[in-house]
């Protein structure tokens, strides 16, 4: 028997006169790398967005780990252990590699109203060392104390994606982990994704670079005009004749 770690059904979201999201149901695997692929506008970054908490759908249910996120706010849900690595960075760029990463750990560690300065300082070094391990994972060891502003956007995502490590999610959100990025800081980041797929975390990717979809996911629903119209192992998506026509715009 197979366990679902998430399960979306009947997810709707207008914009207006727009239908972003049209009856959307998905199913994730616990401890799957589950894709998800579709043209432009399709409905994907609403659809994480919906997950973590951003966008109220209009209609449907999304369950996780047992428990409802609808009427939870982003804090409640990335407590609950759903992280996400946004399509744009959203990091502190003023600040080190290193504060940047101990800022999640922090927060998950002190939850809602539990900061006080004595845990805090107890707490301190512990933080400190699991960042820095995280940061040797990911290679980012040696910049450290760099200013994030003066990375490169291909480290810049590294960073975010140890931000969420960090927090040790039970359900990782990727959007366009590799959007932007050179071809060998993709291969960097498809390398790093199998790293982390090792420590059994689970797994929702949107992703444009089918090399990177094909290498990591065992699931992939493909979305078209707000809706899942397909979906299947790498190898049946690739030969789905429904697919191809929605790429090329049939
Ligand atoms: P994808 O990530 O698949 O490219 P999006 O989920 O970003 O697609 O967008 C789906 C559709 O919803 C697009 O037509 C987009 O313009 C629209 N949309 C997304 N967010 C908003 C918003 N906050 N307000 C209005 N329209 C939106
Ligand atoms: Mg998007």
């Amino acid at each position: 028997m197979t366990s679902e770690i998430l399960t979306i059904k009947g997810v709707s979201k207008r914009f207006g006169g727009l239908r972003a999201l049209d009856d959307v149901n998905l199913n994730v695997r616990q401890g799957s790398v589950h894709a998800i692929i579709g043209p432009n506008g399709a409905g994907k970054s609403t659809l994480l967005n919906c997950l973590v908490g951003r966008i109220i759908p209009d209609e449907g249910s999304v369950t996780f780990d047992g428990g409802s996120l609808l009427g939870h706010k982003p804090h409640q849900i990335n407590q609950a252990g759903i992280a996400r690595v946004f399509q744009t960075p959203e990091i502190f760029g003023e600040l080190s590699v290193l504060e940047n990463v101990m800022i999640p750990a922090f927060a998950k560690r002190d939850g809602a109203f539990r900061i006080n300065a004595w845990r805090r300082a107890r707490e301190r070094g512990a933080v400190r060392e699991e960042a820095e391990h995280i940061l040797e994972d990911l290679n980012l060891s040696d910049q450290r104390d760099q200013i994030v502003n003066s990375m490169s956007r291909g480290d810049k995502r590294r960073l975010e994606l140890a931000m969420c490590l960090v927090q040790h999610p039970k359900l990782l959100l990727l959007d366009e982990p590799t959007a932007g990025m050179s071809r060998a800081d993709t291969n960097n980041t498809v390398d790093l994704l199998k790293k982390i797929a090792e420590r059994g975390i689970t797994k929702v990717i949107i992703e444009h670079d089918m090399h990177v979809v094909f290498s990591l996911a065992e699931t992939v629903s493909v979305m078209a005009q707000g809706t899942v119209i397909a979906e299947g192992s790498p190898e049946e998506i690739k030969a789905s004749a429904k697919v191809q026509e929605a790429y090329l715009g049939g």
